[in-house]
């Protein structure tokens, strides 16, 4: 069985209990993480994940709260002595910056460096990153402050399906990938440019019509404010839940 393990829930501002939102899929033959942040080698290795055995990295776009954890995983995962390629997918204005980012840190001259796959996905909906025995997952463009985009698994055992809004303003792209999935999970930073509030996350659930809505990417610590799964149900009617670290979501 497939399962998701969200290692972060918080947006920008993380706190002390919340770091900054990421997650891991992990499935009998590939293992993707959605972002990455910080030293994530820790909070894998709390969630009992390998961080040696992941197959696949997939990044939502290039704010810091999503990516600035990459060059020390890819060191640390060269430190340990992997051999295994790695793929990376994101769109263009993400890859191309990811490794402008790591030819500032020479990685060309790391010697016995593991093999990088960039995949580089156009900013077209319901875009195919991969098809495993796992999952299939696509992408489609969602409406942020620079390209981003969206998720969605489809898990073959199960036939159950998840999709992940990333950061967005709530967008016609987020309803039209999300549509009759067991699992929304989409952003709640609060209503601003570039974002949606807990309100909007629950318009797009509903209009989605999918099984469960679960917010993530919203104010933690010292910055936490109002009741956001009541706010949620003013526009949908199914179950809420506020996602917060290590919570595991079986598939
Ligand atoms: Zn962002």
């Amino acid at each position: 069985m497939a399962k998701l393990i969200i290692l972060g829930s918080s947006n920008a501002i993380s706190s002390k209990e919340s770091e900054n939102t990421h997650m891991v899929l992990v499935g009998e033959e590939r293992i993707v993480m959605v972002d990455c942040v910080n030293n994530p080698i820790h909070r894998l290795n709390q969630a009992g994940v390998d961080f040696l055995g992941l197959t696949d990295m997939v990044l939502t776009h290039f704010h810091p709260d999503h990516v600035s954890g990459v060059p020390l995983l890819l060191m640390d995962m060269w430190l340990r002595g992997r051999t295994e390629p790695i793929n990376i997918y994101g769109l263009h204005h993400t890859l191309d910056r990811m490794e402008t980012l790591m030819h500032l840190y020479s990685w060309e001259n790391w010697p016995d460096f593991f093999p990088v796959a960039f995949h580089r996905l156009p900013e077209s909906e319901k875009t195919l990153l991969f098809d495993s025995d796992d999952f299939k997952v696509t992408s489609s463009p969602v409406h942020h402050l620079i390209p981003a985009i969206g998720l969605r698994f489809d898990f073959k055992n199960s036939q159950k399906s998840l999709a992940y809004s990333c950061d967005t303003e709530p967008c016609e792209e987020v309803a039209r990938l999300a549509e009759g999935v067991d699992v929304l999970i989409h952003e709640a930073t609060g209503a601003s440019q570039g974002h949606s509030s807990a309100q909007q996350a629950g318009q797009i659930a509903s209009r989605a019509e999918v099984g469960k809505l679960y917010l993530i990417h919203y104010p933690t610590g010292e910055y936490a404010n109002g009741n956001l799964i009541d706010e949620a149900h003013q526009h949908y009617q199914g179950e809420v839940v506020l996602a917060t670290d290590f919570m595991t979501l079986d598939f």
